[in-house]
């Protein structure tokens, strides 16, 4: 049996990117995948490197956000250096458009509630208005009546991304085991057994990274992550010339020029088909906050899980 410092279960994005940051620390590391037979996440992603809205109600999540934004520009660097990817990232602040008195109240509430929350270690936001918009974001439309701004919000190309970690991780010499299942482990204290691929490894530390899998995965060591899965379905354009200079939460301009636009929030289970509906809701509502989206093509489509807590029931609170 092989053993390692430390085996990975899940090769997606927080898989990929945690078994680099051990082999980087000279960990012997043996990451393990299902492959693309399994709901994936991180192929699906729609590039946002977001801050201004995570982490209501949850202050430790609150301060981890901004930290993780200052980092990025680090870790891109360091991808492109070896081996030789970009990233895209960019991190020009970002704003979240309002449709509507509802929609800005509600928003101007929330982020005042963060504020307050992020007690000494700050959060800096600013609503603007319609006044200010159009000389930030060219060709709003006049549904558009107001926003929240701050400066750590940017994006990223998610696909770049997780073929960097893979090549990354791989170039450090680490053991990549590809379309496997663990499907079983033994578990005791400072010792994991995985079956999977060419025989049973071993390791003193496991990481579950398996994202929706984790569902199935965790009672085998003696714990319970019940994740579920909620859709959204993302849009892709033909490129523009660049004219968007930082991105909203639902519309994004790639470095290519191609515009992004998403994302839904679906409660429908395991269903990851495509839906007319759901697709042409987004298209409204990105051509309510800039018309000039009218003119142009849709060149790629799709929809994925995004792997979610459980959702909380009164009787739980
Ligand atoms: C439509 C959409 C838009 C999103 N937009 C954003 C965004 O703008 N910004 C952002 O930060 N996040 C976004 N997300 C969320 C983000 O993509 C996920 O949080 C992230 O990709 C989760 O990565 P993961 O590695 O945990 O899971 P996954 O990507 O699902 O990877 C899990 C991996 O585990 C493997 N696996 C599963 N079971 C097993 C098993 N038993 N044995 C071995 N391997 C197994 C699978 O093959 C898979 O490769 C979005 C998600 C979706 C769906």
């Amino acid at each position: 049996m092989k053993r390692y410092d430390g085996i990975v279960i899940g090769g997606g994005l927080v898989g990929s990117a945690i078994a680099y940051g051990l082999a980087c620390e000279g960990l012997r590391v043996a990451l393990v995948d299902e492959g693309d037979v399994a709901y994936r996440a991180s192929p699906g992603n729609f590039g946002l490197v977001w801050v201004q809205s995570k982490g209501a109600g949850a202050p430790h999540y609150q301060r981890w956000a901004p930290r993780s934004g200052d980092q990025w520009p680090a870790l891109a660097a360091e991808l492109l250096g070896r081996p030789r990817i970009s990233v895209g990232h960019e991190r020009p602040g970002g704003v979240h458009l309002c449709l509507g008195e509802a929609e800005l109240e509600e928003r101007q509430a929330r982020m005042e509630r963060m504020r307050i929350q992020s007690g000494n270690y700050r959060f800096d936001y600013r609503m603007l208005d319609y006044r200010e918009l159009p000389e930030m974001l060219p060709g709003l439309g006049p549904s558009v009546i107001g926003a929240s701004w701050t400066p750590y919000d940017g994006h990223a190309n998610p696909r770049n991304l997780l073929h960097a970690l893979h090549k990354a991780y791989v170039e450090k010499r680490r053991t990549y085991i590809p379309n496997t299942t663990v499907g079983d482990a033994k578990a005791a204290p400072g010792d994991f057994r995985i079956a999977g691929g060419e025989g049973e490894i071993g390791a003193p530390k496991v990481v579950l990274a398996a994202g929706l899998g984790n569902v199935g995965l965790t009672p085998l060591f003696g714990l319970s992550a019940p994740v579920r899965p909620q859709r959204g379905q993302i849009i892709v354009t033909e490129r523009a010339r660049h004219v968007l200079p930082m991105p909203t939460t639902t519309i994004r301009q790639t470095v290519e020029g191609g515009i992004m636009l998403g994302d839904s929030r679906e409660d429908v289970g395991f269903d990851t088909s495509q839906k007319p509906a759901v697709m042409q809701m987004i298209a409204r509502r990105a051509v309510l906050s800039f018309p000039w989206l009218r003119e142009l093509q849709i060149v790629r489509a799709w929809p994925a899980l995004r792997v979610m807590p459980p959702a909380r029931r009164l009787a739980d609170l």
